[in-house]
């Protein structure tokens, strides 16, 4: 047994698992900090309150170019969207172990459920993640850990087994349970996953994965706002709102044009790496989907250098 205290890095994403992940092992006293990886889609804004309300420090990483090459290619696939759950976990688990390495973690701890999500929970996909991220054996997982192989850190007794959880499946009532134990009271409710789980917004990004198979993480920010048109080798986005307006002119990069009324309301385009020819089918859309009040239009036209 190590003579310091055993110290965890925590997978935190601020909902009520990992909360309880992390609540567990610091009631063991056990040193816990956490760990929270932003990508196009997901982020601190939940862990960073969790990690106040723990009392442990936080470290975010940005994990964004590493997930757009996961949703290019998953090695395992996608869920009912276009989520690659099993091999963002990977990922994240795999940076998560290299951290540990680096600084002397002794273990990794996340708030996984066995069981509780159908496509990234089973006990198949848990092995899988735990192997593919080079974490075998450093791998706890609190809540259910008693349903799962000892790790290295229950063997050597830097984690007490006894004190660990034997929760699975998808009733969250013994989660709800240990809240009202711990006086936990600030959690979001739990969410059924990120935004490439909705079908909607998959359909979107699977429709620039084909037109643009060469997509970065700026084209992943785009496919959150506005109507896309596909045309003629060219992508136009038009914004539904002024807000939207304002994000598309705000998020226009070298090679963009900017295409908006000049004495009338309506919606600006955002044109991709766009050339000339494509502007007057811009107008076209402006004006479709602008209201008509009759008055003679002026657009225009701005290139971003
Ligand atoms: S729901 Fe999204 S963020 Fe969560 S594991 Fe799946 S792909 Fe990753």
């Amino acid at each position: 047994m190590s003579k310091n205290k055993p110290k965890a890095l925590v997978l935190l994403s601020g909902g009520l698992d990992s909360i309880l992940a992390a609540k567990l092992l610091l009631e063991q006293g056990i040193e816990v900090a956490a760990v929270n990886f932003r990508t196009n889609f997901c982020g601190p804004s939940k862990a960073r309150p969790a990690a106040m309300q723990l009392g442990i420090a936080l470290r975010e990483e940005n994990i964004r170019e590493d997930f757009l090459q996961v949703l290019k290619k998953p090695k395992f696939g996608y869920g009912s969207g276009l989520n690659p759950c099993i091999d963002c976990h990977a990922l994240m688990l795999k940076k998560a172990g290299e951290i540990m390495r680096a600084e002397k973690f002794d273990f990794v701890a996340t708030g996984e459920v066995l069981g509780e999500r159908p496509m990234s929970q089973h006990r198949q996909a848990l092995d899988l993640v735990e192997k593919e991220s080079n974490l075998k054996g450093y791998l706890l997982r609190p809540l259910s850990a008693k349903l799962l192989e000892p790790t290295v850190a229950e063997k050597e007794g830097l984690a007490d087994r006894e004190k660990l959880l034997d929760i699975s499946g998808r009733s969250r009532m013994r989660q709800m349970e240990l809240a009202e134990k711990y006086n936990i009271k600030e959690y979001p409710t739990p969410a059924g996953g990120c935004a490439l789980t909705e079908k909607g917004f998959a359909r979107r990004t699977k429709k620039l994965m084909e037109f643009k198979p060469d997509f970065s993480t700026h084209d992943l920010d785009l496919v959150r706002i506005g109507r896309h048109f596909f045309e003629n080798g060219y992508q136009i986005i038009l914004g539904r709102n002024k807000e939207e307006n304002e994000i598309l002119e705000s998020l226009a990069q070298s090679g963009d044009f900017i295409v908006k009324p000049e004495n009338f309301s309506g919606p600006v385009a955002l044109i991709r790496d766009g050339n000339e020819e494509i502007i007057p089918k811009a107008k076209e859309l402006i004006l479709e989907f602008s209201k008509n009040n009759g008055n003679e239009k002026k657009i225009e036209i701005i290139t971003k250098a």
